[in-house]
């Protein structure tokens, strides 16, 4: 699932690729992805024509500006969510297509950036006013990658869940997915049901050291790495022991996901 380090990679796919470039052509083979109440042929006439101003993110979400600098975030922009399984990918010259490709835009090099989404969660959004942006944004936390020890402690004490729950809550902070918020709790040896509030500042500040550790890794991967000495590296594997301890690691549903922790490391 395409978390704040998958989006910051599919940012510079798009930032390095299509920025300033003419799109010529607009196939939306699937209309399911967008949101409801915008049509394929709307959505096509406002982005054909256009050249994408700098992609900005904020959390899982990707911001592409369409329009001049005359607006603040430069409408109509389109703001692109991934869901579960979706991604961004650039291809030059005559690529096949792939049955999970929903919208392709092609440039004026002649290559194309596709949105390609095995499920479709209707993640593509347009804002043709910045007031729409600026409501996406006011529903999301601060940026993960970005936000401060302090701000993160205070948001955190203000929420009544666990500590897993309200770190996955984009209310709270914005980008954090499953991967991440299990490996930044087991660096910070922080059990993923304790209360967020009773959370000593001691903690909260481990929890946030480890969090900017993940995400800086996992960001130059463009993805959370299944690296050795990561929790990572092996939760996915058959007899799971703890990289650090070697003890068993638990698995349950916690906050309706997954969760893989140390039962030693980890202390409820
Ligand atoms: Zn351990």
């Amino acid at each position: 699932m395409p978390e704040l380090p998958d989006v910051e990679g599919f940012r510079r796919l798009v930032a390095a690729n299509a920025t300033g470039r003419r799109i010529d052509s607009v196939v939306v083979a699937d209309s399911g992805v967008l949101e409801p109440g915008l049509d394929a042929d709307r959505f096509a006439r406002a982005v054909r024509g256009r050249r994408p101003g700098p992609a900005l993110r904020h959390g899982k979400w990707l911001l592409l500006p369409l329009g001049d600098s005359s607006s603040a975030h430069g409408v109509p922009c389109l703001l692109v969510h991934f869901g579960m399984t979706g991604g961004f990918v650039w291809c030059t010259g005559h690529a096949d297509g792939h049955r999970h490709d929903r919208i392709l835009l092609g440039f004026e090099s002649g290559s194309e950036l596709r949105y390609r989404d095995m499920r479709k969660l209707t993640g593509v959004r347009m804002a043709e006013a910045d007031s729409e942006v600026d409501e996406l944004l006011n529903a999301l936390g601060p940026d993960a990658a970005e936000v401060s020890a302090a701000e993160f402690a205070a948001r955190l004490r203000g929420t009544g869940s666990g500590i897993k729950a309200a770190l996955l809550d984009q209310s709270v902070v914005a980008g954090l997915g499953n991967l991440c918020v299990d490996e930044a709790l087991w660096r910070a040896r922080t059990h993923p049901r304790r209360k967020s509030r009773e959370l000593t500042a001691t903690e909260l500040g481990e929890l946030h050291r480890a969090m900017g550790s993940v995400l800086r890794s996992s960001v130059r991967e463009g993805r959370v790495p299944e690296r050795r000495g990561w929790l990572n590296g092996i939760r996915n594997e058959r007899s799971r022991r703890c990289p650090r301890c070697s003890a068993v690691l638990c698995r349950a549903a916690t906050a309706g996901r997954t969760t893989v922790w140390c039962p030693s490391c980890q202390p409820e």
